[in-house]
């Protein structure tokens, strides 16, 4: 049986080697059935948990856009690299990511990605371009920093080992960013997951960015994580497949306990005050305005007009298979397109 499937995953992947892991017959058919016509572009969800909770069947937040047979990984979270292995790819294909926002089930596996991409290249591969909200700069050199110790054990062995500060680069992207990554229009606006007015304590001048992609007329976008947000509407307007966020209040904040229950602070009093609702525990404010449900984000891509709704980042509990009729049930009210709601390994 292993064998059989390992020889199905070689006609699929890139590179056979790497796809031993995390695979089991049923992603394997979920494969080979999805995008029979292949479109410009593919959106491969690597991990499809959303918040920082560890997740038994779901991997944190990671994607891998390809155009024109090059990945381009959206975002890091933790277990990212065991993901795009599965997937079909090898840590010297990761030449680009870009982060959403610093939350640390979104950049969780940026250490990895940084070391591996660095260990498995020599002096003549491409380096790691890593994208992100203002702050990126401070987090990478701090992976740097970390890893230092790694870097002198290797260089002890291979003196012509190429340095790991000359294998990453940063490139800050902020709101209103429109720019050609590897031959695809990326741009970015501020959603609302860090409400913040300019000022607050709880404002370290970073962003949360929601991102769209443009290549060869057609259009994928990615809401990262965000509340109802104009910007974000006006952002995707008429893309052909809107990869969401969607947040089940009682589902995610179950295991949250206490936490969600305190008065809001930071961010989420901000955005309660302005909705008159300041006076709610956290998790009233927080659910509502800086992530979406699935009737909220059901509404944005209606909004948005787009051709199809896929949701990952699933901050949820449940299983995938056993929550996913409730999610669609609950956002076709509000969305009349196809509604999916995708598995770590899909491709779309
Ligand atoms: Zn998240």
């Amino acid at each position: 049986m292993k064998k059989i499937i390992l020889s199905t995953l070689g006609l699929m992947l890139t590179a056979g080697a790497f796809a031993q892991k995390s695979t089991d017959s049923t992603t394997i058919q979920r494969i080979k059935a999805a995008n029979p016509v292949q479109a410009p572009l593919t959106w491969i969800t690597l991990g499809t948990q959303g918040g920082p909770a560890p997740n038994a069947r779901r991997s944190q937040p990671a994607s891998v856009l390809v155009a024109g047979g090059k990945p381009m990984m959206i975002d890091c979270g933790d277990g990212a690299m065991e993901r795009f292995a599965a997937a079909g790819f090898a840590p010297t294909q990761a030449t680009t990511v870009i982060i959403s926002h610093l939350h640390v089930d979104h950049i969780g596996g940026l250490q990895g990605l940084i070391a591996l991409h660095w260990f498995q290249g020599s002096a003549g591969s491409v380096p790691l371009t890593i994208y992100g909200p203002p702050g990126t700069d401070k987090l990478v050199a701090g992976i740097l920093q970390a890893l230092s110790p790694t870097e002198e054990i290797a260089r002890a062995e291979q003196p012509d080992k190429w340095k790991m500060a000359a294998s990453v680069k940063v490139v800050i992207l902020k709101t209103g960013a429109d720019l050609v990554v590897n031959s695809v229009r990326v741009r970015v606006v501020q959603n609302s997951h860090f409400d913040n007015p300019p000022g607050h304590p709880q404002d370290n001048g970073t962003q949360s960015l929601s991102l769209r992609f443009d290549y060869q007329n057609y259009a994928i976008g990615y809401t990262g994580d965000t509340g109802p947000s104009d910007a974000v509407i006006a952002l995707e307007k008429k893309v052909n497949i809107l990869m969401s966020e969607v947040t089940m209040r009682g589902e995610a904040s179950r295991n949250a306990g206490r936490f969600n229950r305190r008065p809001a602070t930071g961010a989420a009093q901000a955005a309660g005050q302005r909705q008159g609702t300041a006076q709610q525990p956290y998790e009233n404010i927080h659910f509502v305005y800086q992530h979406l449900s699935p009737e909220s984000a059901a509404k944005l891509a209606a909004a948005a007009e787009v051709q199809q709704l896929v949701f990952t980042h699933l901050a949820i509990l449940a299983q995938t298979d056993v929550i996913a009729p409730t999610i669609i049930r609950q956002a076709q009210q509000f969305f009349k397109g196809k509604i999916v709601v995708a598995h770590d390994l899909d491709r779309f």
